[in-house]
């Protein structure tokens, strides 16, 4: 079992961070909201009161942030922890956030003999909760095998997608994918309920018909049609709406550096776009459906 700091304990980081405990690692926990360090600490983890604190003789670094700016802040910033941590220390970082941002941290981690891969993931809280997480990972292939073990703590599918950075362009793609397929079933379900068919009865049919997808089998965005999904929630939890479109800013970013024509994540980004800026930013993303209500 490993010493670990966990730090970034959202939506998706207290269930994992839960997933370690569980697993019997020895866990230091840190977040900038005091109510998310109780929830792991009252499950066994200690609890720290500042990251460089949380990482104090830790063999493995997981760290679960928002976005790029988080990531470069902890790692690089004035209190960063890269000028702290060990020689030989391995850093897991989960974030989705920029390819050249895990680059770049990856890059001074390496100069100063701190081994970073980057293992962004798919699956969502559900995933999370259950410990069936994909981590689709960037990095030297030693130091992801190294990682394995953890990581198998956290999820079923650990895929090794290239070097430092990598991991991050294929989560970048898949959730470009999944934007668009959330915001297309929405409009399916619309379609299909102003037109006089039950929500759930529609569901049904295209969960076993060619439109099938993610969104239809584990996360459908009608309320009532699934239990325990953020729909049928008032789609709190989850994935928020700004996490959507900061991933969808991503995608354009990547498109325009490789010269890539992305129509549909641009459309998708210009919806998630318009919903955000209606007040919906901290909802679920399947709360798109609301675009489409009448
Ligand atoms: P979240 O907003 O729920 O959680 C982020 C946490 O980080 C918050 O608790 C915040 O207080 C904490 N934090 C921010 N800056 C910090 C700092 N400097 N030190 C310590 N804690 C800090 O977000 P989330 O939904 O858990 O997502 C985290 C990452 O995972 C994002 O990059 C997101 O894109 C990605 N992701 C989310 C999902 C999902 O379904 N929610 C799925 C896959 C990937």
């Amino acid at each position: 079992m490993s010493r670990i700091a966990f730090i970034g304990l959202g939506n998706m980081g207290s269930p994992m961070a839960q997933n370690l405990l569980k697993a019997g690692h020895e866990l230091v926990v840190f977040d900038l909201v005091q109510d998310a360090v109780k929830r792991l600490t009252d499950a066994g983890a200690r609890g720290a009161r500042s990251a460089r604190e949380c990482v104090e003789g830790a063999e493995i670094v997981v760290s679960m942030l928002p976005a790029s700016r988080h990531v470069e802040e902890l790692y690089l910033g004035d209190e960063g922890l890269l000028a702290v941590l060990n020689a030989g220390t391995l850093v897991v970082e989960c974030s989705t956030i920029a390819p050249e941002s895990a680059r770049k941290v990856a890059a001074a981690a390496r100069d100063a003999g701190i081994r970073m891969i980057d293992a962004p993931v798919s699956g969502g809280t559900g995933g999370a909760i259950a410990g069936t997480l994909t981590f689709i990972v960037g990095g030297d292939a030693s130091d992801v095998e190294a990682a394995r073990p953890v990581l198998e703590n956290m999820g079923r599918n650990i895929f090794h997608a290239g070097a430092s950075g990598a991991g991050q362009v294929a989560k970048i793609c898949n959730n470009m994918l999944l934007g668009i397929l959330m915001a297309g079933t929405s409009e399916a379900l619309a379609l299909g309920v102003a037109n006089g068919l039950d929500p759930k009865v529609l569901s049904d049919i295209i969960a076993k018909s060619s439109g099938r997808n993610w969104a239809t089998e584990l996360y459908n965005p009608w309320p009532g049609v699934m239990p325990d999904v953020p729909a049928s929630k008032g789609y709190a939890g989850g994935f928020g709406v700004d996490l959507m479109l900061k991933d969808l800013g991503l995608a354009a970013e990547a498109a325009l550096h490789s010269g890539s024509s992305t129509p549909l994540g641009e459309l998708a980004r210009n919806l998630y776009s318009l919903h955000s800026a209606s007040g919906n930013g901290k909802l679920d993303f399947s709360s798109i459906l609301k675009l489409y209500e009448k």
